[in-house]
């Protein structure tokens, strides 16, 4: 299920984009040849750390917004402040990277904003003193929330069922090298028992029910986070379903509304 790495490695853009323009500390910008270009012959855009404006700045601000609305896991909001959200955007939007909103990753498919994704990761991590162990994320998408799940537990088993963005993710992830994180590419639906029991299973797209397999798949003492339909006459809207794997049997919390993209079968 897991495939190999056929292209090489994507330039990113620095943080944020449009301070290359004035930035004293970037190369001078060699004028793009338009006709005839070869990839290799590309200028490369410079990241502009370390002139005073850089990412990390940009980062504790959003942190501490999200401190603001209630959101205090002291390890979940760390590896918000250390992953760089605008590694995993497309250049035109990396100056809203930081913002709390939702942005399109390609293929109609969309980040969470900071908030949801911080929500979720703290309900997951909620009452377990340390790392969690074995966690499924059913939807890599662009590898951002995966990175996030590296240092919060064990080993992440992330999955992805549209080949172009395992593959963007796999690209995005490159540079950080984390040795926990496997991305696999296939359907969610039935989980991936190969790496079950797990402590943790994060949902990033809502169907109409929880699959029994990813119940089944969970640990005695896990928890399972994820979108759902808030029911057939709900038109459309979502609820974030917490769920529990006790000794005495399965726990169901509903939480407050979302908006997800759907979780849907198959691989494309
Ligand atoms: N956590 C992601 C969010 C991605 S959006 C991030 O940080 O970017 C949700 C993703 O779930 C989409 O990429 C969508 O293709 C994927 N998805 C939907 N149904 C799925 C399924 N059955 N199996 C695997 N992935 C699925």
């Amino acid at each position: 299920m897991t495939s190999p790495n056929p292209s090489s490695a994507r330039q990113r853009p620095g943080f944020p984009a449009k301070l290359a323009l004035h930035s004293t500390s970037v190369a001078p910008v060699r004028p793009f040849i338009l006709a005839g270009q070869i990839a290799s012959q590309r200028p490369t855009i410079k990241p502009v750390y370390g002139v005073g404006l850089d990412s990390s700045a940009v980062r504790q601000s959003m942190v501490a917004k999200l401190a603001q609305q209630g959101l205090t896991n002291p390890a979940v909001l760390q590896a918000m402040g250390s992953i760089e959200r605008h590694r995993f955007v497309d250049t035109a939007l990396v100056n809203q990277a930081y913002e709390d909103t939702s942005l399109p990753i390609g293929l109609g498919q969309t980040i969470s904003k900071p908030g949801v994704v911080c929500r979720m990761l703290e309900l997951l991590y909620q009452g377990r003193p340390g790392r969690l162990g074995r966690v499924l994320e059913i939807g890599t998408g662009c590898g951002y929330q995966a990175a996030l799940l590296s240092s919060l537990c064990t080993e992440v088993y992330s999955i992805e069922r549209l080949r172009g963005l395992h593959d963007k993710a796999r690209d995005n992830l490159r540079h950080l090298r984390l040795a926990n994180v496997h991305l696999l590419f296939g359907d969610g639906m039935p989980g991936y028992a190969r790496g079950a029991p797990y402590a943790g299973i994060i949902a990033a797209a809502g169907g109409e029910a929880v699959p029994q397999a990813w119940i089944d798949q969970l640990a005695v003492g896990g928890r399972l986070v994820a979108p759902v339909s808030a029911g057939a006459s709900s038109a459309g809207k979502q609820v974030l379903m917490v769920i529990d794997k006790t000794e005495q049997g399965v726990v169901q919390t509903v939480m407050e509304g979302v908006f997800f993209v759907p979780l849907k079968s198959g691989i494309a």
